[in-house]
């Protein structure tokens, strides 16, 4: 074992130890520190100050009970959490998630992720998630609103527009946004930007809502620009069909590309036509307006097919976009990918794949855009959403789609100044390079202060 590889070992047995029971956490955790470790052995002063062990403690985790009425008159209770992880460069700022998976370890990894990412954007925020294990799916409006109005009465206390800025995530769209800001508003009798994904009509920003998705792709047409390879008439295979994968898939279609699957957690639809903008906007409708599954589709258009219970990557394709969540890529799944002749893979979700099968896109040769660099697009919108807040205006759609452009070039450019030569065949390895781009503006300014 070398000396880096033993360090690596060292160093994951302590953080296990300290963080029993947190696999999410282990994983993210491991899979940055095993591209840091080489780089932190060369540059002693990050090991001298502990800059890593630092980095892997959250500045603080708030967790808290969430009381709510359902419709029915009954009292039921959830757990909420902050996970302020570090606010070196920034405000802590990140998303929500409602969903019954979140635990302290999904938020912990979600968050430890979160302050890479943002500083990869280039603007001034820290890392932090949020969220608790509430299934908005199957609530009506109602019970929605009472539950975010009762999650805002604890988490009032701890956020504010320099202290941390939360946002959205899965099961937390412009609606609990919305029902958030007003009961913060009412707490506190202030109207500031102290969250993201607000309504355009009370200081949200444009294209924030398709930024994610769009970035995403971005992300992939810029990887696929530094090997002279071109995205249009390219068959993608896209999973989810939420706020991240309809705007990945729209972006996808106005490249040229064609979009052949899009999911949901209870299965896939293959469409061999091609999902185009109009089917796109379907989609759009059938979710957030209807509520609906995914499996509608199959019904709706011809040709369309549904598969129950399964994950899109057994369909052949150029290039894949996981949009759905983490761990929806496994080594079997990669296998299939890479013997379908899978070319390139953006992650527009958080952690969409297994660190096997990661190592062996890799091994074969995939262009693999990790998703802290890819899909960094929705938070750089909401820095720019917490710009146009502080100064009392609001950016012109087309100003603001330079800029997340812009945004994405400077996080795949620093990506791959970081991962130069460091991938198979002297390749650019992105997830090395945006682990240690985004390692060096946090660790440099810990030590600054
Ligand atoms: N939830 C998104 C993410 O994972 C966006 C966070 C934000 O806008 O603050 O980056």
């Amino acid at each position: 074992m070398s000396e880096v590889e033993q360090r690596l070992e060292n160093f994951m047995d302590g953080l296990k130890k300290r963080n029993p029971g947190e696999p999410e956490f282990h994983q993210a955790v491991f899979e940055v520190a095993a591209s840091l470790m080489p780089y932190i052995v060369a540059n002693p002063t990050y090991e001298d100050m502990q800059i890593l062990e630092r980095m892997t403690e959250p500045d603080r985790t708030i967790s808290f009970r969430v009381c709510w009425e359902d419709d029915e008159g009954n009292i039921r209770v959830n757990r909420g959490f902050r996970v302020q992880f570090n606010n070196a460069i920034g405000p802590y700022k990140g998303g929500c998630r409602f969903h019954p998976t979140v635990t302290q370890s999904v938020l912990k990894f979600l968050g430890f992720e979160q302050q890479f990412k943002n500083s990869l954007t280039g603007l001034p925020m820290g890392g932090g998630k949020g969220g608790a294990n509430f299934n908005p799916k199957g609530k009506s409006d109602r019970e929605v609103m009472r539950f975010c109005q009762s999650f805002m009465h604890e988490l009032f206390r701890h956020i504010g527009p320099d202290t941390d800025v939360p946002a959205g995530d899965i099961g937390v769209g412009s609606r609990e946004i919305g029902y958030m800001f007003g009961a913060y508003k009412q707490l506190t009798n202030r109207f500031e930007g102290v969250l993201t994904g607000k309504g355009l009509e009370f200081g949200g920003s444009l294209i924030r809502t398709e930024a994610t998705g769009y970035g995403a792709v971005y992300f992939l047409q810029n990887m696929l620009d530094q090997k002279g390879v071109d995205m249009s008439g390219a068959n993608v295979v896209l999973s989810g069909s939420g706020n991240v994968a309809t705007h990945a898939a729209e972006k996808v279609n106005q490249l040229g590309g064609k979009v052949l699957t899009m999911s949901d957690s209870a299965g896939f639809i293959h469409d061999p036509d091609g999902i185009s903008e109009e089917k796109v906007n379907w989609i759009k409708n059938l979710k957030n307006v209807r509520r609906g599954r995914i499996s509608e589709y199959a019904d709706h258009f011809t040709n369309a097919s549904y598969h129950e219970g399964k994950r899109p990557w057994s369909v052949s394709c150029d290039f894949a976009l996981p949009c759905a969540t983490q761990n929806e890529i496994d080594i079997s799944d990669a296998n299939e990918l890479i013997k379908n002749g899978v070319r390139g893979l953006a992650e527009g979700a958080n952690m969409p794949t297994e660190l096997d099968a990661m190592h062996a896109f890799q091994a074969a040769g995939v262009l693999f855009g990790p998703a802290k660099a890819a899909n960094a697009g929705g938070v750089a919108v909401s820095g720019l959403e917490m710009s146009q807040n502080s100064a009392r205006i609001s950016w012109k759609e087309g100003e603001l789609q330079d800029l997340l452009q812009n945004i994405m070039k400077g996080i795949h450019d620093s990506c791959h100044k970081y991962g130069e030569g460091k991938g198979k065949d002297g390749d650019t390895d992105y997830v090395a390079g945006a682990n240690i781009a985004g390692f060096v503006k946090v660790a440099d300014a810990m030590l600054a202060y």
